[in-house]
């Protein structure tokens, strides 16, 4: 009894008896599945004997994979390399430049990621050499001349561990993604602006450079909660989220820090610099129409505006607590308006007349 398994995950299997008439013609119909299951797989054949190369190039193209080929290790290590490499590697052990065996050993030594699936093709006579090869991080190996079908079942054990190590890896990532992002809005959460707080203001120590910080309240959310629900609460929220996002530098930072606030991290931008940046968004913001149940709603917001000056004894802690007072006065002013506070004196030092020309919209 025989059984195939067909590719991870998908519960396939067929078992054949030997002695099954019909066992040729099945295997016909199931290297034709096979390949067309196995197209988006990438092999990289390297090989300096022309005939083997196209033998196998050929074989690999008949059972549906993507080859890419290399005559010498050096090339394959190039191959290898690149952003687009093939998950899976067939290298010939003997090739001049670069042994396979040395192209092995310089791939686990990047230990990059996604991980690259490698086969030694080797000589009879280098069979005994085989824990050599294994110790150079390479995963199989196979004997020249290859028997098809031990090639084909090499290669399906080999799909097998790419399949999963992509899994494993999109998996982590998503699991990163929850750990660092807010659920509802996708921006960074609480701990981990707060985190990137701490990175933006150690590099500016060092660089001698300011950070512009800035703290922003939805005005009047609770209004938008009560008159049309909790979800639409929630669109709102996102729908203001993504303006922000998408208002700011592909440098700056923003997370959800709690309810309706967030907080914005603006590197290099000194006081006037972070208080114009503030002032955009809040225009912007206050132009938006979103739709709440099919209701036109206009959302604003007020910010709180601090800088980090190079040069000041300044702690995350007394940025956001400058941030949050700045705020305080925005919403006491009147809402819809940008207030900076200096950190480590109580007076604004910016020119904040663009802001008393717009704030009545
Ligand atoms: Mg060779």
């Amino acid at each position: 009894m025989k059984r195939y398994h067909l590719r991870p995950n998908t519960g396939l299997t067929l078992r054949l008896k030997s002695s099954d008439e019909q066992t040729g013609r099945i295997r016909g119909s199931l290297t034709e599945f096979l390949a067309l299951h196995e197209s988006s797989v990438k092999i990289l054949i390297a090989d300096d004997s022309i005939v083997s190369r196209h033998l196998l190039e050929a074989t690999l193209r008949k059972w549906g994979y993507d080859v890419v080929v290399a005559c010498d290790g050096v090339e394959a290590l190039k191959l290898l390399d690149h952003e687009n490499a093939p998950s899976l590697a067939i290298l010939d052990w003997m090739m001049p430049g670069m042994t396979g065996l040395e192209v092995c050993r310089r791939v686990r030594k990047r230990a990059r990621e996604p991980y690259t699936y490698i086969l030694l093709l080797t000589s009879k006579s280098q069979k005994e050499d085989l824990i050599e090869g294994m110790d150079a991080g390479a995963d199989d190996y196979i004997t020249k001349p290859f028997d098809q079908h031990e090639l084909q079942v090499r290669l399906r054990a080999g799909t097998r561990l790419v399949d999963l190590q992509a899994e494993l890896l999109s998996t982590r990532e998503a699991l990163r993604e929850q750990a660092t992002k807010d659920s509802l809005t996708r921006l960074w959460n609480r701990s981990s602006i707060l985190d990137i707080l701490c990175r933006e203001l150690a590099r500016a120590g060092r660089e001698a450079k300011p950070v512009g910080v800035v703290m922003v309240d939805l005005d009047h959310f609770k209004n938008v909660n009560d008159s049309y629900g909790h979800f639409a609460g929630d669109a709102v929220l996102c729908e203001a989220a993504r303006h922000m996002q998408n208002g700011i530098r592909g440098y700056d930072s923003i997370g959800r820090y709690g309810g309706e606030e967030f907080l914005i991290l603006l590197p290099g931008c000194d006081e006037q610099a972070s208080f114009n940046q503030a002032e955009r968004l809040r225009r912007q913001l206050a132009h938006v129409s979103m739709s709440v149940n099919e209701t036109p709603v206009c959302v604003t917001a007020s910010f709180g505006v601090t800088t980090a000056v190079p040069g000041q004894p300044w702690t995350p802690e007394d940025l956001i607590r400058k941030a949050d007072e700045a705020l305080y006065l925005a919403k006491k002013l009147g809402r819809n308006r940008v207030e900076f506070l200096s950190n480590g004196s109580e007076g604004a030092v910016v020119d904040t007349s663009v802001e008393q020309e717009t704030v009545t919209q």
